[in-house]
């Protein structure tokens, strides 16, 4: 069986891991299971108040403009010292530029004066709408963790050189291999 499916995304990290998602997930169910970009780069505006309204909107994009089976990914980084900001606002805390973002986020806990590890909880979010014959469905992750002290590490994409998963005591996520980044995050 293969089944193929639209992702709305104008994220390439994003893109690279789901890919890699979907065709690990293919292999265990036995199936040939792709994912293409749009052909065309669109920023659909993120308008909803919610991780499921902003999925919904960019997966709803898609399905209108190409009517076939597809996805969007809404995501973020929910710090319990900033009352759970920046959380949808994510992606705009740092206006797609994650270095002076991460410098902002670490430059932020350390004047409010959260700099044990137990003062930078946070936890990476996501909800990703599925539409499979222009029904939604919804599927939700979430990884825990703690915002790191510095940089570390070159891998992945957006925030994760600033974010020690609970399962990886000392490393960042920018430090994981992809594949098990994936089996641990959020988004997988
Ligand atoms: P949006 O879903 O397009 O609103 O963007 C979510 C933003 O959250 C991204 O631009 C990243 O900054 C951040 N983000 C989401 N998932 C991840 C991840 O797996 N690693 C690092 N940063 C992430």
């Amino acid at each position: 069986m293969s089944m193929k499916l639209l992702f709305a995304t104008a994220n390439p990290g994003k893109l690279r891991e789901m890919q890699e998602i979907c065709k690990a997930l293919g292999r265990e169910y036995g199936m040939d299971l792709s994912l293409s970009p749009l052909s065309e780069k669109v920023d659909i505006p993120e308008t909803g108040g919610t991780y499921e309204e902003n999925a919904l909107i960019k997966a709803q994009w898609a399905w209108e403009h190409y009517g076939l089976d597809c996805l969007a990914d809404d995501s973020g980084l929910e710090v319990d010292a900033l009352g759970g900001a920046p959380g949808i606002y994510t992606a705009r805390y740092c206006d797609r530029n994650f270095a002076s973002g991460m410098d902002k986020l670490l430059h932020e806990l350390h004047s409010l004066g959260a700099d044990s590890p137990q003062s930078r909880r946070a936890a990476f979010k996501c909800c990703i709408c599925l539409i499979i014959g222009g029904k939604p469905l919804y599927f939700h992750g979430s990884c825990t963790g703690t915002v790191s002290s510095a940089r570390c590490g070159s891998g992945g994409f957006g925030f994760d050189p600033v974010f020690i998963p609970d399962q990886t005591p000392g490393r960042c996520m920018a430090e994981l291999d992809e594949e098990y980044k994936n089996s641990i995050s959020h988004r997988g």
